[in-house]
């Protein structure tokens, strides 16, 4: 048996890699985990969580102008101070990097900064030190991907946008995902003026359709200019301002130009796809059902592997992979009802199948929507309505889909992915009391079927 330096080594400290190495540890592993640029990877520095930030603070953007059909009067009109909201951010990310870096600490696996490369299926190059494991995990999440325009230096990511050291008065958003999207109800809740341009027909590709029409109405009429059929040609630099040249030959100028046509994965001087690691069709690293690559003894997990790209994801996954190392063996967490939600403004969430999915599955469907007008704004003056949908399968009853676009959206879908994951048919769901007066007791009032399709 070969000496080596650590039982495991892992490379990238985000979602997916830190709860890898910390399970991995507390199972007695002697691991180590390599990250070059900071603790908690994308999530905690440049993802889910500032963004969460930002949406707080847009929420009050137009939470202002709903408090006065409640009665509430101000002197002036509030405003927006973009350094205090950078700052606040900043304050919370660096005491989260702290937790992270005792986290992994007080779990006894060492933790190393710099960059990670595979020198052989069981060696990582690090600051120029050469270490050694039977396993290494690639938990090297992804980065965003801007196409080849001319003047694509002028536009930003997801990665710069949450520091950048003025408020853009006026923001061009480019793609039609949860990023483009969510940033552009961030910063037109914050006062932007805001477009977002999707190349294809309808946005959010892979929601139900429903949901999707439903969204991008509630974004436009909230105020965000969405434009399909859209696409940057180039973009240049103008007098006051970034000039966007769009398909239709209009030009527009902004101050700051967001790209976020997406993520591919972060193989750069990492040095596995030299070592014979496979890549999928889609471009993301091949794995068995052990997160093993194509090489024995090389293992990868998290956004790198594809999937859904969540959080939650990547710490099953993690969690999952050392049980099956180090522990006494686990199964690879389900990939089906992977609730998700997208932090718009109003949020859109979903479980399960959409209409199109389960009408290439199933031979009888039984559809029931909904469209309301939320309770609270029948005073506050918003014109905003909430969209609900269940799909179910009409011969064994269950419910295979779920989807809303409304307040709460996220909240209200983590309690209908328990009941979909325990296989909850209809009828249960119209056994269930509601809680009354909230949105969510729609989804167990829903009596009327809009449709039933037999296949
Ligand atoms: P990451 O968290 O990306 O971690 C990879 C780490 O590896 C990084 O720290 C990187 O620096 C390091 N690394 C890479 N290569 C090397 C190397 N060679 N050597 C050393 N270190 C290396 N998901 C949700 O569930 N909810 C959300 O609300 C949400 N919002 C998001 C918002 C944005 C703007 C973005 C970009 C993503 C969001 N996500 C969200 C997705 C989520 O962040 C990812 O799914 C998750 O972070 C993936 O975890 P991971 O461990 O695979 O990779
Ligand atoms: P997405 O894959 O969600 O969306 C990318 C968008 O860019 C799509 O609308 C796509 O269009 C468009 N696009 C792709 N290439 C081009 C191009 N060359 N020109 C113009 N448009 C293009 O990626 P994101 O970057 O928004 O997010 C990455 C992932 O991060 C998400 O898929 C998600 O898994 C995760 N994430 C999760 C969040 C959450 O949980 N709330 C929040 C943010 C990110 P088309 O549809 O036509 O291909």
């Amino acid at each position: 048996m070969a000496d080596y330096d650590y039982d495991l080594i892992v490379i990238g400290a985000g979602s997916g890699g830190v709860r890898a190495a910390r399970t991995a540890a507390s199972l007695g592993a002697k691991v180590a985990i390599i990250e070059d640029q900071y603790l908690g990877g994308t999530c905690v520095n440049v993802g889910c969580v500032p963004k969460k930030l930002y949406v707080y603070a847009s929420e009050y953007g137009h939470g202002f102008s709903d408090a006065k059909g409640f009665g509430w009067q101000f002197e002036q009109a509030p405003r927006f101070n973009w350094d205090t909201l950078r700052e606040g951010k900043v304050a919370e990310i660096a005491r989260l990097n702290d937790i992270y870096r005792s986290l992994l600490l007080n779990s006894g696996a060492d933790l190393i900064d710099g960059r990670g490369t595979i020198t052989t299926p069981s060696q990582v190059e690090v600051n120029g030190r050469q270490l050694s494991a039977p396993r290494i995990l690639i938990a090297a999440g992804g980065w965003p991907y801007i196409p080849d325009i001319p003047g694509k230096e002028l536009a930003i990511t997801s990665n710069e946008i949450f520091d950048l050291p003025t408020f853009p008065r006026r923001l061009l958003t480019v793609g039609g995902g949860y990023i483009a999207s969510e940033f552009a109800c961030v910063f037109h809740g914050l006062g932007s003026h805001v477009v977002q341009t999707y190349r294809g027909e309808l946005f959010m590709r892979g929601f139900d359709d429903d949901a999707r029409r439903h969204l991008a109405d509630e974004i436009q009429k909230s105020g965000v200019d969405l434009r399909t059929q859209t696409d940057v040609v180039s973009l240049s630099t103008a007098s006051d301002g970034i000039q966007a040249i769009f398909n239709d030959g209009s030009s527009e100028i902004f101050d700051t130009v967001l790209y976020a046509t997406g993520r591919k994965p972060n193989l750069d001087g990492l040095g596995a796809l030299e070592q014979g690691v496979r890549l999928t069709d889609q471009g993301v690293i091949e794995v068995d059902d052990q997160y093993q690559t194509s090489v024995p003894g090389i293992f990868a997990l998290g956004d790198i592997i594809g999937g859904p790209e969540l959080t939650p994801m990547a710490l099953a996954e993690g969690m999952a992979f050392a049980h099956q190392q180090f522990g006494t063996g686990a199964s690879a967490p389900g990939y089906d009802n992977v609730a998700t939600a997208v932090f718009t403004q109003p949020p859109l969430a979903a479980c399960g199948l959409t209409q199109a999915q389960a009408s290439a599955e199933y031979h009888h469907l039984k559809i029931y929507r909904s469209e309301f007008r939320p309770m609270k704004h029948t005073i506050s003056g918003r014109n905003e309505r909430s969209f609900m949908k269940l799909i179910v399968d009409g011969d064994s009853d269950r419910v295979i889909g779920a989807h809303m676009v409304g307040p709460d959206a996220g909240e209200i879908m983590q309690g209908i992915a328990i009941a979909m994951k325990m296989g909850a048919t209809k009828a249960q769901f119209d056994a269930t009391i509601g809680i009354h007066p909230t949105a969510a007791e729609e989804f167990v009032t829903m009596r009327t079927v809009s449709e039933e399709i037999l296949l």
